[in-house]
């Protein structure tokens, strides 16, 4: 007996991806952010933001925001949701015990994930894991990308009201109605800044409860998923690095060494890098030896070099 949690319709579940099992959900959450984003910023009138969830078959399109507007694709959501599923399951960490199938269903799945970048294609509901039709999910494998999921989701809406509670849409427009464009630095400056919003915000909330690890993984899933959105882990001119970013959040949580969340930051990185050089350039030398920070740390020095040689090539 599958559990399915389409509702046919009768209530606001567009789209056809599995992804739709949510709808509600993802209105109910922009809502909420913007009420209390509302009380807490008195600079920025976020009475006419709107959401604008767009549902079409086409590949996925990173979120952005405008003065008036939050703009999130499907598209994008079902790659994030199959990308945390990916990732986390995929983990060699946190003493989960998996079967060969599963963990080959996981880096299927890491696989679609990855082409919905590319071109879009339906995702096979019999075929994959996914939200809506699935069965009894004794490991929580589904639970837990859907709370990870979750969180992403959050911060992402976090980050994107971020850009216009702390002015950055306006003073974009107003550039551009004088006939320029900020220049990167300032830009990447700006991400930054909405990055270390949206983490503030976020960890208000679930801070010292049940709920802060998945709320951390969900932002390090998100924030690692950009590795593979962005020009191969280069930020591009408008963003830092995806590596950076997520080096940034991790030191401002300042979480001790040996906790899980270096490693699963570690994990993004290498699975990226096993997706596109394959050569083990950036895996650190040394053991762990529960040091997962050190760990995080050295791979993100590999990876700075690996950049620097794709430059000069
Ligand atoms: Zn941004």
């Amino acid at each position: 007996m599958k559990c399915n949690n389409y509702l046919n319709g009768i209530e606001d579940q567009p789209g056809n991806q599995p992804i739709r099992v949510f709808g509600p959900q993802f209105i109910y959450a922009f809502e909420s952010v913007k009420t209390e984003l509302s009380d807490y910023s008195h600079s920025a009138d976020l009475s006419n933001v709107q959401l604008n969830l767009l549902n079409e078959d086409v590949k996925a399109k990173g979120p952005f925001s405008t003065e008036n507007l939050i703009q999130i694709h499907d598209t994008f959501l079902s790659f994030l949701w199959c990308y945390s599923y990916g990732l986390l399951v995929a983990a060699p960490m946190g003493g989960k015990v998996l079967s060969n199938d599963e963990y080959f269903e996981a880096r299927d799945l890491l696989k679609y994930a990855l082409s919905l970048l590319r071109t879009f294609e339906v995702w096979d509901k019999e075929r994959y894991p996914n939200p809506e039709i699935h069965g009894k999910d004794e490991k929580k494998l589904i639970g837990a990308t859907n709370s990870c999921f979750w969180y992403g989701y959050n911060y992402i809406l976090y980050h994107e009201f971020g850009h216009i509670v702390l002015g950055h849409t306006e003073r974009v427009q107003r550039a551009r109605s004088y006939g320029y464009d900020i220049h990167e630095d300032e830009r990447k400056d700006m991400e930054t800044e909405a990055d270390l919003f949206a983490l503030d915000r976020l960890m208000k909330e679930v801070l010292g409860t049940s709920h802060e690890f998945s709320a951390i993984i969900g932002v390090l899933t998100a924030l690692g998923s950009l590795t593979f959105t962005s020009n191969r882990v280069f930020g591009g001119p408008y963003h830092p690095d995806p590596d950076h970013r997520l080096k940034t959040v991790l030191d401002k949580l300042n979480k001790a060494s040996t906790e899980y969340y270096w490693g699963y930051a570690f994990w993004a990185l290498i699975t990226w890098e096993v997706e596109f050089y394959k050569s083990g350039n950036i895996w650190p030398m040394s053991s762990p030896d529960g040091d997962f920070k050190a760990h995080f740390y050295e791979t993100l020095k590999n990876l700075d070099s690996l950049k620097e040689e794709l430059k000069n090539k």
